[in-house]
């Protein structure tokens, strides 16, 4: 059954009047189960004129109750968790436990931003001058638009929009193309909870509608998680149109495992972090940096376990890992495994090519593992974003620093070692943005923030917590005072307290 998606836009589903579609796969039968309308202009600026036209009413409504329609959205979350993750599986292919736990993560910003009385508390100071007192409020800052990638298709809008909107923006969000299903669930979740039409609104497209977005005179911020170069552009295009802009991109996060090390423990991290959602997370361990003798200890552990990998369809309760999400991306993925050979590194474990019964058609393939792999080589070089795991060798730990610190990505890192001040010199010294200690996928929760450096963020605001308040928050000071205060007459200069 092909189902024809609509838009979300004031509260309402909306038909697509463009003449542009995509399809939308089931990515474990290789079947197309949707159609998405690609927006456009017309219906981008529909959806941000609902956003516009909502923002006074809900800037104006009190922080505890825009907090309210936050914990009945958290309990709404909690209430549909089967079927949230069902969608997000049935269009991404991730595994039914994963997908709940990635909305598991998603619901902690929810819960967050439940706080949100107290979160926009400002500051107040008597007597700044002589009968003069100051404060300092947030406010909120308008439309905020949000683009996502489709790899977390719940998780990374609710990074977002419960804090924006608890924060009285209003919010419009253009998920991506390949699963748009899930998303949608949120925001009919979010009238249930009785957040007022027009507050969150969701407009399918792809490229053209980002574009809109971006040159719309009402949004005020863009928050964007996706590949670097389309973050690059969206940074650099949201700035010049004097939008306030996050925009995350993507990683290539290396784990460094010591001497020291718990091979064990290490190995069990490994399989988790590098093959855990077939790779296509921003936090995945994709390059294994092994110090010393390390290598060999690591190999003899990691190469039975890649092999034994369980691949399967998310319905397969006992699947460890699910397809790649399109053909598009399992031939790319695969291409690069095929250069990794081709540039001299060693594979040895391969799982290209590989089939299901059942499920010929699906866009599987096995756990992949090199060893002997060069900084010089493609594979080493580019972002796969595939179940692929590089082990690179590295004589001692100044050169496994200098290869994390010299790659151009900085989201996560991690270092597996009982050495404590091997553990202390390495958080302090490398340029990443995200540190693990014995932790393979250091994601922090929802009350901390989250970002990378370097090529993995461009603006200077991670995501949710206290940065994710400040992002969607101006700050006004103001400094008062009341007649009855001293009178002093005109002063040209500029003021100063007495
Ligand atoms: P993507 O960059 O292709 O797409 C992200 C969003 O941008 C989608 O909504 C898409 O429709 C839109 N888009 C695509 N091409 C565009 C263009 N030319 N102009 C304007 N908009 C465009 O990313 P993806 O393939 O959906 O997701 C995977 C990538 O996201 C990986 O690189 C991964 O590392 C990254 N990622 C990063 C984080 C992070 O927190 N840093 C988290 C998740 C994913």
């Amino acid at each position: 059954m092909t189902k024809t998606l609509q838009h979300f836009i004031n509260g309402k589903q909306i038909d697509g009047v463009g003449k542009r579609f995509g399809d939308v796969y089931n990515p474990a039968t290789g079947e197309i189960t949707g159609r998405v309308p690609f927006a456009t202009a017309e219906e981008t600026h529909a959806a941000v004129a609902a956003a516009a036209a909502a923002f006074p009413q809900w800037a104006a409504t009190p922080p505890i109750q825009r907090a309210r329609v936050m914990f009945r959205y958290k309990e709404l979350i909690e209430r549909n968790m089967d079927e949230i993750a069902k969608l997000v599986s049935s269009e991404h292919g991730k595994v039914l436990s994963d997908a709940k736990g990635s909305t598991t993560r998603g619901l902690e910003v929810v819960e967050f931003a439940c706080g949100i009385p107290h979160l926009l508390r400002g500051d107040y100071t008597e007597n700044v001058g002589t009968g003069v007192d100051s404060y300092s409020v947030r406010q909120p800052l308008g439309v905020v638009a949000g683009i996502t990638p489709f790899n977390f298709p719940v998780m990374i809008p609710l990074w977002m929009a419960p804090l924006a909107i608890a924060c009285g923006n209003t919010f419009v969000l253009k998920p991506s193309e390949r699963d748009p299903s899930a998303p949608l669930f949120l925001a009919e979740l979010f009238m249930e909870a009785g957040l007022p039409e027009g507050v969150f609104n969701v407009v399918l497209g792809d490229r053209q509608a980002v574009e809109d977005l971006l040159t719309e005179p009402e949004v005020a911020a863009v928050s964007f998680v996706g590949s670097t170069p389309i973050a690059r552009h969206i940074y650099a295009a949201a700035a010049a149109n004097g939008k306030r802009v996050q925009a995350l991109g993507g990683a290539k996060n290396h784990m460094v495992v010591m001497p020291d090390a718990d091979f064990d423990q290490a190995t069990d991290a490994l399989m988790g972090a590098a093959y855990g959602s077939a790779g296509e997370r921003c936090m995945a361990i994709s390059v294994a940096v092994a110090v010393g003798d390390a290598g060999d200890a690591m190999m003899e552990r990691l190469a039975p376990r890649v092999r034994a990998l369980k691949v399967g369809p998310y319905s397969d309760p006992e699947a460890e890992m699910g397809p790649i999400v399109s053909a598009e991306a399992l031939k790319r993925i695969e291409g690069l495994v095929d250069s990794g050979v081709q540039e001299g590194a060693d594979l040895v474990v391969d799982g290209r090519g590989l089939k299901l019964q059942g499920y010929e058609n699906g866009f599987f393939m096995g756990g992949c593992l090199f060893d002997n792999v060069k900084p010089e080589m493609k594979i080493y070089q580019e972002e796969i974003f595939g179940p692929v795991l590089s082990v690179v060798r590295a004589p001692d730990y100044d050169t496994a620093l200098r290869l994390v610190n010299t790659n151009p990505y900085g989201n996560g890192t991690s270092i597996f070692t009982r050495d404590g001040d091997a553990a202390r010199e390495f958080s302090a010294k490398c340029n990443i943005g995200m540190v693990g200690v014995n932790i393979p996928i250091p994601v922090p929760v929802a009350y901390h923030s989250f970002g990378g450096w370097k090529n993995s963020l461009f603006g200077d605001s991670n995501v949710h917590g206290m940065e994710g308040v400040r992002f969607y928050s101006h700050l006004k000071t103001i400094t008062s005072r009341w007649p009855s205060g001293i009178r002093k007459g005109a002063d040209f200069a500029i003021p100063t307290m007495k």
